[in-house]
């Protein structure tokens, strides 16, 4: 089976669009209220940039836009995460490997940039599930589930890094928005790949 790059990215976008309000009171409750906002541009440019080169790797257009056009703590971290998709999809024989590659890559740049660790409250809450799942094999619906579990389970989590860390307790029963907005990427991909 070959994943289309591309269809997965407008599936995320229109996740995206749907999810925007929730995404955006997330982030009002444990942050400043813009991550919806930075997900949907991000995803909206990707699509219109998309749309303007057809031609060039899907992946690598959506990692560029994040990097350098998106905007908050999540855009540039999430376009390293494509960015390191779309290295490791070029490169493998195979692709179920290099998705695999390709998210153990991204969450250690993320990793590296941000210095956050697992129960940190943050997007590697969703994407160390996710990449465990994908290095034992498991399908990518069950890593799209691994990847839901654990942003679910940011809401039990009091965050030390990100701006969620100044609300303290604030934040306490709702999910991280990075994370949920990180497992919709697995959900689509799950999606794309039915
Ligand atoms: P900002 O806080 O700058 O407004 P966004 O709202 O775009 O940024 O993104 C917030 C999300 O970024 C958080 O929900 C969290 O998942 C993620 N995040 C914040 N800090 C880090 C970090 N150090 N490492 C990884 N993810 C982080
Ligand atoms: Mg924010
Ligand atoms: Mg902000």
């Amino acid at each position: 089976m070959t994943i289309d790059q591309a269809q997965l990215l407008r599936t995320y976008a229109e996740a995206a669009d749907t999810a925007h309000q929730a995404l955006t009171a997330l982030d009002q409750i444990s942050g400043d209220g813009d991550f919806g906002d930075n997900l949907r541009e991000g995803l909206r440019w990707t699509v219109a940039a998309l749309d303007a080169r057809p031609q060039e790797p899907a992946m690598a257009v959506a990692g560029s836009v994040f990097l350098d056009k998106v905007g908050g703590t999540s855009g540039p971290l999430i376009g390293l995460l494509l960015s390191a998709i779309s290295r490791a999809l070029t490169d493998a024989s195979d692709e179920r490997e290099g998705w695999a590659t390709g998210v153990r890559e991204g969450l250690a740049a993320i990793q590296r940039v941000g210095e956050a660790e697992p129960g940190d409250r943050t997007m590697v809450d969703a994407l160390v599930p996710a990449r465990d799942a994908l290095d034992a094999g498991a399908s990518y619906a069950d890593g799209a589930r691994a990847a839901l579990a654990g942003a679910a389970a940011t809401a039990d989590i009091r965050a030390r890094r990100g701006r969620a860390s100044y609300v303290g307790d604030r934040a306490l029963g709702t999910p991280d928005p990075g994370a949920t907005g990180i497992a919709l990427l697995f959900w689509a991909l799950a999606r794309v790949a039915e």
